[in-house]
């Protein structure tokens, strides 16, 4: 008997406990409250402890789990506004513990041909969706940021090879700010990030954007990426991705677009036409852990040309010398700095086998329509002043009178509520509540929540 290796029943019985355990936190969130006060100094003391020599009681075990999962945001919960929310589709965590036990190695094609197939068959359906054309590539990463960070590193290989002296790339004030941190890692110094003026509306200034790459050129410097959102963080606005491909194409520079919010919504109707130009980009980050509700931990990257990204990550050695390429399934270590990394591909494959596409693109559709509401109702309250119609799912507003420290009051006793949870953002030099509408666990009954705790604060 080896302690690391259970028996049939053994396993049956840990893994039940598990899974019984996470599946009561799942049916327990309805009831449970949208944010938690601190833990107390002793909890955070045992969660830091040291593991012990002799083995433990794993019924004590998942008790301080559970104890420890109750303190924090509520990420998981339908009332959760802030930031953007995700959600965790159940199907997918389940996904994780197959994957986890068969243990495949996702590095390499070679290793597990038909997983990793399968994993590029999500990359495929994920550039279809995003309308880019066949031919398209690009591999799972963890999120959003190191998605950006990818991308960042593809664009200045592509655009500036060794020498990257002069180096510009072009954001808007309103970018994630994982793409100014991804080009100080790749290198480029704080000078090379360019902030491109936004209009009134948000979106990036095109014009404004041309003026500066021609003066840049002028000043001897060497433009080679253009940066649009689809759906800011702040405001989840819409950059004009069809001029920005423009520009890009009349400019030769590579054109990425950060979809890691947005991005998805390409699924729906409505989000394909607010969308429309971001099946001309280079790359595209999305986040399936965002905007398709998945468990925290999956982004993607997608890029136009592998080949590209490729040149960019692709390393060699003598001790993966009797592995051969496969021309149909990528070897996903040489797309990006990973060399071991897990099959990522079930947790996004098992959810949309299993609950159908139509799902994810009704649950996408249902988020736009209660963004609408929550406009409209937060509109019509001569209190609170709102930025505009939501182009997606972010609602931006703040009280019509009061200063920025009125507002952070506001924010304060909504969430103080402990029934929903919004987050604040800063627009024009002012403070802005918002509220982002995304996890699937969000329907008309939490939103009408929301609204009335929003109200309710902002009559006080
Ligand atoms: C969330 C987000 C990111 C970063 O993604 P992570 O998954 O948090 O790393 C990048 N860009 C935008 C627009 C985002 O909303």
């Amino acid at each position: 008997m080896y302690p690391l290796e259970p028996e049939r029943l053994e396993m049956e019985r840990i893994a039940g406990q598990v899974v019984r355990r996470a599946i009561d936190f799942v049916e327990g969130l309805p009831e449970r409250p949208a944010s938690q006060p601190q833990p107390g100094r002793d909890l955070l003391a045992r969660m830091l402890a040291a593991p012990a020599e002799h083995p433990g009681d794993l019924d004590e075990l998942l008790e301080a789990l559970d104890e420890a999962a109750g303190f924090g945001l509520e990420t998981a919960g339908g009332g959760y506004f802030g930031y953007i929310p995700a959600g965790g589709v159940f199907s997918s965590a389940v996904a994780e513990v197959y994957t986890r036990a068969v243990n495949r190695f996702g590095g390499m094609a070679a290793f597990a041909p038909a997983l990793i197939a399968l994993e590029q068959g999500v990359i495929r359906w994920l550039a279809t969706v995003c309308g880019l054309p066949t031919g398209s590539g690009g591999l799972l990463v963890s999120g959003g940021s190191a998605a950006n960070l990818s991308a960042m590193v593809a664009a200045r290989h592509a655009g500036l090879g060794e020498e990257l002296a002069g180096g510009r790339l072009y954001v808007t004030p309103h970018a994630h700010h994982s793409l100014t941190e991804a080009a100080r890692i790749a290198g480029l110094p704080a000078a090379s990030v360019r902030v491109v003026p936004a209009t009134a509306a948000l979106r990036m200034d095109v014009d404004a954007a041309a003026a500066m790459i021609e003066a840049d050129r002028a000043a001897g410097h060497r433009p080679f990426l253009v940066v649009g959102s689809a759906g800011t963080t702040d405001t989840g606005t819409v950059d004009p991705l069809p001029e920005l491909a423009d520009l890009a194409a009349r400019e030769g520079l590579w054109c990425h677009v950060d979809g890691a919010y947005g991005g998805l919504f390409t699924l729906t109707d409505r989000g394909r036409r607010r969308l429309a130009g971001i099946e001309r980009a280079d790359s595209v980050t999305l986040d399936p852990h965002k905007s398709l509700f998945l468990p925290y931990g999956t982004g993607a990257l997608l890029v136009r040309d592998p080949a590209r990204l490729a040149a960019a990550h692709q390393g060699g050695a003598y001790y993966l010398q009797d592995l051969a390429p496969d021309p149909d399934v990528p070897d996903f270590a040489d797309l990006g700095p990973e060399l071991s990394r897990e099959v990522r591909g079930l947790r996004v494959w098992l959810p949309l086998q299993l609950h159908g596409v139509g799902a994810f693109r009704a649950a996408l559709d249902e988020k736009l329509d209660l963004a609408q509401t929550v406009y409209q109702e937060l509109a019509a309250d001569p209190a609170l002043e709102v930025l505009g119609e939501p182009e997606l799912t972010v609602v931006g507003f703040r009280l019509r009178e009061g200063d920025d420290a009125a507002n952070r009051r506001l924010l304060e006793r909504i969430n103080g509520t402990r029934r929903v949870f919004l987050s604040s953002t800063s627009v024009g030099g002012r403070v802005v509540l918002r509220l982002c509408v995304l996890s699937h666990r969000s329907h008309a009954e939490h939103v009408a929540e929301a609204v009335r705790v929003i109200r309710e604060a902002a009559a006080d």
